[in-house]
């Protein structure tokens, strides 16, 4: 988003806190005349694509993000975010109103006895929008075959696939996930994702968020005693609610009462029949030097992770936390260590610190 603000304050941008999903006419025109100066007749696409919005909240006072000079293809500037980032905006907008790649797709049944096989393959006829994003098919082409035609058979092998699952939310993942459910807007998209990390709910790790013992416990918790309001649908209603008080549809005063009333009924019997939440420790798997009985655990204090013992208050030990990354220094061969930035986002390092000064955001 800061890279993005400092696009639209020099002006090569339009106006980039928009979930709007289309141009306006008059930048329609510009980049079609383009497109034909550039690629030709063929790349510009005959129809001009109309998305609907799917985000429930959608603010659509301005266009979408576009360059406003479709001419500047390319940005001359030392800062390399800046130009990555307007890369992207010019070639997303300039595609948008390309022709259609034309792609030519085959499927082939075998049949063997009961068992089918099938082959499908994919070719390139028109490159299209293609040409501009720079996106590759992955060409399949399959050999010469005729209906009917026996082929023979060359062997078979046994490939085993295990199904992975669903990768955690990244940045990225996460507000596109917000935005299909209609929760929040482009200005709380941010604010949302740093209270989460400023509360130890979750823990960035390679570019993903990753729950805490804490997140997990708060969120079981959440969800057992606060049905409606933790409720995506609850979520969303209440951001429709808030857009019809802007518009001045709705009384925010009868709208609070509403929701007041149910939200303190679920206070009160929470505080009353729920169980204190013991959010699990971890345990490294050591016994503690100093009283030989607990477990030595990892806790979180206002300084990040430490380990104590289990029995903490009777037992006081603790030591500095050292996460080992599995892997030896590739530098020094030291144990690896896991590290945190300022912002919450880890590292890897070396256990050698300050000697060996190696480091790396992932494993090598
Ligand atoms: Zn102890
Ligand atoms: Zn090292």
């Amino acid at each position: 988003m800061n890279v993005a603000q400092r696009l639209y304050e020099k002006g090569l941008i339009t106006y980039h806190r928009t979930d709007a999903v289309n141009l306006s006419e008059k930048a329609i025109s510009q980049f079609r005349d383009y497109i034909l100066k550039k690629y030709g007749q063929k790349y510009v696409n005959p129809t001009t694509r109309h998305y609907k919005n799917t985000a429930k909240n959608a603010q659509e006072a301005h266009e979408a993000i576009r360059p406003t000079e479709v001419n500047l293809a390319t940005l001359e500037t030392e800062d390399s975010k800046q130009r990555k980032l307007y890369e992207l905006i010019w070639k997303r907008a300039v595609a948008f109103l390309q022709a259609p790649a034309k792609l030519k797709s085959t499927k082939v049944v075998l049949a063997n006895n009961n068992s089918r096989f099938v082959a499908n393959g994919v070719v390139t006829l028109f490159d299209g929008f293609l040409k501009i994003t720079g996106a590759e098919v992955d060409e399949v082409v399959l050999p010469e075959m005729a209906e009917g035609e026996k082929l023979p058979n060359q062997g078979v092998n046994l490939a085993e696939q295990k199904t992975t699952p669903p990768p955690r939310y990244s940045d990225a993942s996460l507000v596109s996930s917000l935005e299909k459910q209609g929760i929040g807007r482009p200005s709380t998209y941010a604010p949302i994702i740093s209270t989460i990390l400023a509360r130890q709910y979750v823990e960035r790790e390679e570019g993903r968020f990753k729950p805490t013992a804490l997140g997990v416990a708060a969120n079981e918790y959440l969800v057992k005693n606060f049905k409606d309001i933790l409720s995506l649908p609850f979520t969303a209603g209440m951001e429709e609610e808030l857009d019809e008080i802007a518009k001045g549809k709705l009384d925010w005063k009868k709208m609070m009462k509403d929701f007041w009333s149910g939200f303190e009924k679920e206070v009160k019997t929470a505080e009353k029949d729920s169980e204190r939440v013991k959010v699990e420790a971890e345990k490294i798997g050591e016994k503690c030097p100093e009283c030989k009985e607990g477990d030595l655990v990892i806790r979180t204090g206002r300084f990040g992770k430490f380990i104590s013992c289990s029995r903490f208050p009777e037992c006081k030990y603790t030591r500095q936390y050292k996460e080992l990354a599995g892997f030896k220094c590739p530098e020094c061969g030291a144990e690896a260590v896991v590290k945190k930035t300022k912002a919450g986002r880890k590292f890897y390092g070396c256990s050698n610190y300050p000697k060996c000064k190696w480091a790396g955001w992932k494993k090598p």
